[in-house]
């Protein structure tokens, strides 16, 4: 069946005033449309966990630091519609980028530590944005549980720590990062690869398996894992590797040893796309949850 539509604030807080009121728990899954099987796993995951389900599509802008990025970024509500009542979403909450932003905002979440390295020095205002919409999803829909993915792990650390910081009486899920049968992580923009970009970008799991197997052989100085990862991408013919490195799972910085649970994270540009992905590595058990 296919879900409500709420386009509007008030449409949404309107739709979940009675389930709440009953005492319904609210899941939240925030993507930016343009559904695949990772944003699904992550409805799945927040099924078992909440009694209505809702998912949000929002291409926000703010979080984008490059127009044509956001300009190409693949949208379909339709097709998103389908596939999220076909795995039991009730609610789809899909503003416009007016109703979200009637004016530029003059508020911002910003955060720093976390959100300083990596993603957030590559694409400036990245994580401002992402903090400020996630912060504007939890007010509007006020869920119990928001479910989010490993898949941006850095991303996952910082909306941990905003759920800390700005006591949200939210509970945060972080679900496995689903992969495509050649072991690429499902990704929006994976449609924007040609067959020759995506035969290319598969140096990234490959690099991430390595770095899994060295792990696992035993290996945890941080600095002879990440020269691995960087060997193992520079030698992928038309893969040009942004970082690769072996941090912190929760604080989002370098570790010289790997003592607790960790990320070793990538970001490469194949062609028209910057791609990120990561493999966790857990001292106290088996490499899992990538
Ligand atoms: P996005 O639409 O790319 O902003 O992603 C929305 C949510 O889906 C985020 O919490 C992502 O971490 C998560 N996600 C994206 N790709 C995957 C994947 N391959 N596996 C699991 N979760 C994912």
């Amino acid at each position: 069946m296919r879900p409500e539509l709420a386009r509007t604030i008030a449409a949404c807080r309107e739709s979940l005033d009675a389930p709440r009121r009953r005492g319904d728990r609210i899941a939240l899954v925030p993507t930016m449309g343009y559904l695949h099987e990772g944003h699904l796993s992550l409805v799945d995951r927040a099924r078992g966990l909440a009694d209505r389900l809702v998912l949000s599509i929002f291409v926000n802008p703010t979080q984008f630091d490059a127009e044509s990025d956001l300009e190409a970024y693949p949208r379909d509500l339709d097709r998103d519609l389908d596939l999220a009542g076909g795995r039991g979403v009730d609610l789809v909450f899909a503003p416009s980028v007016q109703e979200m932003y009637p004016e530029p905002p003059l508020t911002s979440v910003t955060m720093r530590g976390i959100t300083e390295g990596f993603e957030g020095a590559a694409r400036p205002g990245h994580f401002e944005g992402v903090l400020t919409v996630v912060t504007k999803l939890f007010h509007v829909v006020e869920p119990d549980v928001a479910v989010f993915g490993w898949k941006d792990a850095q991303q996952a650390a910082a909306v941990r720590r905003l759920i800390a910081d700005l006591d949200f009486p939210v509970e945060l899920e972080v679900a496995p990062t689903v992969r495509e049968p050649d072991g690429l992580a499902a990704s929006s923009r994976n449609v924007r690869l040609s067959p020759d970009h995506r035969e290319r970008a598969l140096a990234i799991p490959r690099t991430l398996e390595r770095v899994r197997e060295l792990f696992r052989f035993g290996e945890r100085d941080g600095t002879r894992l990440e020269a691995a990862m960087r060997r193992s991408l520079e030698d992928a013919p038309g893969v040009e590797p942004e970082y690769a490195a072996v941090v912190d799972r929760d604080r989002f910085v370098r570790v010289d040893t790997v003592e607790s649970p960790c990320v070793a994270a990538v970001a490469a540009r194949v062609g028209p796309v910057r791609l990120i992905d990561n493999a966790l590595l857990d001292p106290r058990g088996e490499p899992s949850g990538d």
